[in-house]
């Protein structure tokens, strides 16, 4: 069978086609596949689970979503991740205040690794009968022409062949870039230009090393650094994407130059790094909102939807949280053809993203220490947190 138009191959006809295979989609697909099992879903995903992901640390919070979805005992059998339970934080002086998660109800923590825990979730979507395409883009996304409605997509193979998928409904999963949402006409409205830029050590097992997070503030950003699975190490530096592109050619000799700054990070990484990665990986991480999160036939989530300072550590969570609350806002408008499942969803999202707003003003106004430099001035200025909200 082949998309009339365009002589492409159609690939077939599903209820629900998500677009972007991180722990938002896949959560949504799983939800629908796990209590909605007549529903027929598609997760089209652009990479094949091979590269660096970013992004660790979860609270275990996390754990009566990972069952609502019947996956728990498969992530803690499969121990991609390693147990946390303190923050050390260096924020307003170098001495550093040490949190222990113990003290929160929801008890320890988890750093992920977060290549294994997004390909385990599509995993296992895909094996619950889901239909996954990996290694595909969206090139194109054309209104079906049946009575039905919906969204008949384009879809690109990495090996260059082209197919058609028809979907009733379909949900943005594509993270920050929120590539399907904006080509439905939402636009993004950024509160700033955080960026993440991080390289991974191998730590020595027999020296004594902390499993503690530890984050510093510097003077034009602040240090990221935790354990991962398999000894690793990820050291995370948290600037303006402006204030980095300004760092001289070599990147990699100003990174760790900048870390000479924060004495704690770089004592950590002295201590216990016996090897290192050449690469930086460099990865937007600021805080935006969508203008419009639902639409006729389709919705966003995850950070496509919303995304927050990794400083929150709500990004993971919330993106799970999106997903499942997605897929019943999705079947409620499927089944009743009515807005009303789609605006609460939609409320949800806003009511989330301004709570966190002052919050967030509220860490960042905490430090005092470096009020000359843009990147703490831009986060003390009255405005910078308060831009009109959709
Ligand atoms: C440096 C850094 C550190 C962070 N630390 C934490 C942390 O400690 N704790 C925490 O909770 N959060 C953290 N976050 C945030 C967290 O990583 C995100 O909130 C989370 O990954 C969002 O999940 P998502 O599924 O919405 O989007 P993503 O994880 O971005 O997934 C999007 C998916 O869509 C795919 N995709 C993109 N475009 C297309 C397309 N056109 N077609 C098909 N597929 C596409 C991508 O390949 C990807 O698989 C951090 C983020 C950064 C940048």
């Amino acid at each position: 069978m082949t998309d009339n138009k365009n002589c492409l191959p159609l690939l077939g006809e599903v209820d629900v086609a998500i677009v972007g295979g991180g722990p938002a989609g896949s959560a949504c697909a799983l939800a629908l596949r796990t209590h909605r099992l007549a529903y027929r879903v598609a997760l089209v995903e652009s990479s094949f689970y091979h590269a660096t992901r970013l992004g660790e640390n979860v609270s275990s919070a996390l754990l009566p979503l990972l069952d609502y979805l019947e996956i728990k005992e498969h992530f803690l059998a499969q121990a991609a991740y390693v147990e946390s339970f303190a923050v050390q934080a260096c924020w307003g002086s170098h001495i550093p205040l040490l949190q222990h998660s113990l003290r929160h109800w929801s008890g320890e923590g988890y750093l992920l690794d977060r290549r294994c825990f997004d390909a385990m979730l599509a995993e296992t979507f895909h094996l619950r009968g889901g239909k996954l395409y990996l290694s595909c883009r969206v090139e194109t996304i054309l209104p079906a022409e049946d009575e039905e409605g919906g969204y008949l997509l384009h879809l690109r193979h990495q090996s260059g062949k082209r197919f058609a998928l028809k979907a009733r409904f379909l949900v943005d999963a594509t993270g920050r870039k929120a590539n399907i949402a904006r080509r439905l006409g939402a636009t993004s409205l950024h509160y700033d230009a955080l960026i993440g830029v991080s390289r991974f050590f191998e730590i020595n097992p027999a020296a004594p090393w902390s499993k503690d997070i530890v984050i510093e503030s510097a003077p034009e950003g602040w240090w990221y650094s935790a354990p991962l699975p398999e000894n690793r190490l990820v050291v995370t530096w948290m600037t303006d994407a402006g204030l980095w592109r300004e760092q001289g050619q070599d990147k990699l000799n100003c990174w760790e130059s900048l870390l000479k700054q924060a004495p704690n990070s770089d004592a950590r990484l002295r201590q216990t790094a016996v090897a290192a990665d050449t690469t930086l990986t460099v990865r937007p991480a600021h805080t935006h909102i969508l203008d419009q999160t639902v639409g006729k036939n389709w919705l966003s989530v995850g950070d496509a939807a919303a995304s927050f300072d990794p400083l929150s550590s709500l990004g993971i969570g919330f993106s799970m949280h999106s997903g499942c609350h997605a897929a019943r806002a999705i079947v409620g408008y499927l089944e009743s053809g009515e807005m009303n499942s789609l605006h609460h969803y939609r409320d949800s999202v806003k009511r989330q993203f301004t709570e966190y707003l002052p919050t967030w003003q509220h860490y960042y106004r905490y430090e005092t220490r470096y009020l000359h430099s843009p990147f703490w001035r831009a986060r003390h200025e009255q405005n910078s947190f308060s831009q009109a909200l959709p």
